[in-house]
């Protein structure tokens, strides 16, 4: 069967040594794990050109968060195995980041179509300590539904180890393009509630791999559902207003949600579940509402949640000093450690 890569059975150990000998690349940084976020798109333009704007705000947005929070970030938009092509180039981009950045701790995939909707939230790693793997879901959906939605892998944290290559090994078959997908796709739309028929993907086939090997797996993996690592837009996008008025940033779960991801809406591409306008005007408005919490720090924000425009929020000054202290994120957010 397909494999990403030869066996790494020393790992572990092998990344151990080289962090001994590279101290200059510690993995944990004043306490806290290095986390590298990784995000991507196709390597072509979008089929609908207004898409590659939302990718650009959508990347904007990881780089404001990322750049607050100490995370480095890495773009991709190779395809580093063609028969990985889609929505399973994550796997192998993943693989070659835990290999080629062993100072790493924790690889943070995230979707080009989610955005952080909340600026000052923190992943509680140090909850994690005992676990490889995180992901947003809820364990009733997943072992007595069997539903397709059980889990979603549009933002999920590996941790850089032995037990992270084994499993993207294991994840990996049902991805190669061209029979192999399609007859994998048959299988899970099969086994898992509420699927419909089309080709394999990475979640469904993530889902249906922990249900089948729950034993192997499932003491290490975190199924989270605490705040929203990934939060579905449509119950989240309208409520903006509601939440500003009563709820601050922070909180990371319905009330000031941490991710909102569009799932469904594909304005990059020619197909998706919902109206390519509902999904375009919905992203403006979490992008804009996440930016507010941005711009604030210098003294401005959008005119509204649909606005590009921005206006002053504060006057200018002859004490800014006040104002870093007041309004720098940085400065409000508790590490974990
Ligand atoms: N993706 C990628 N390269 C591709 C296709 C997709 O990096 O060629 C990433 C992109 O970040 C996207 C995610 O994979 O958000 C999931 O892909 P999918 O086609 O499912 O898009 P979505 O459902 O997120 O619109
Ligand atoms: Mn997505």
């Amino acid at each position: 069967t397909y494999t990403l890569g030869p066996k790494l059975s020393k790992w572990d150990e092998e990344r151990k040594v080289w962090l001994s000998q590279n101290p200059e690349f510690p993995n944990y940084v004043n306490g806290k794990p290095r986390i590298l976020l990784l995000t991507g798109s196709p390597p072509n333009p979008c089929d609908n050109p207004i898409g590659d704007h939302y990718l650009l705000k959508a990347i904007k947005n990881k780089i404001d968060y990322c750049r607050i929070h100490g995370i480095e970030i890495v773009y991709n938009m190779a395809h580093l195995d063609k028969e990985l092509a889609g929505y399973w180039a994550k796997l192998p981009m993943i693989r070659r980041l835990m290999l080629s950045h062993p100072e790493v701790e924790w690889i943070w995939w995230m979707d080009s179509d989610a955005m952080f909707t909340d600026m000052v939230f923190e992943i509680p790693l140090s909850k994690y300590n005992n676990h490889n793997l995180v992901i947003h879901g809820y364990p009733d959906l997943l072992f007595e539904q069997k539903s397709w939605i059980a889990l979603n892998t549009g933002s999920f944290l590996f941790r850089n180890c032995k037990w992270s290559l084994d499993l993207l090994d294991a994840w990996a078959p049902m991805g190669p393009k061209g029979p192999i997908r399609e007859e994998a796709g048959k299988i899970l739309t099969a086994n898992l509630k509420g699927r419909p028929a089309f080709e394999a993907d990475d979640q469904s086939a993530l889902i249906y791999l922990l249900l089948a090997q729950k034993d192997q797996w499932m003491d290490k993996v975190y199924i989270e559902n605490q705040y929203y690592l990934h939060g579905y837009w449509a119950g989240l996008v309208d409520r903006y207003e509601e939440m500003i008025e009563k709820y601050h940033p922070g909180l990371g779960d319905e009330r000031w949600p941490f991710v909102t991801h569009f799932v469904g809406c594909k304005p990059c591409g020619s197909y998706g579940d919902y109206p390519v306008e509902q999904c375009l005007r919905s992203m403006e408005r979490a992008f804009n509402f996440a930016d507010n919490q941005v711009l604030k720090l210098y003294g401005f924000g959008h005119r509204g949640l649909l606005s590009p425009k921005i206006k002053r929020i504060r006057n200018e000054t002859v004490t800014p000093l006040e104002y870093v202290d007041q309004f720098d994120i940085r400065h409000s957010v508790h590490g974990n450690s």
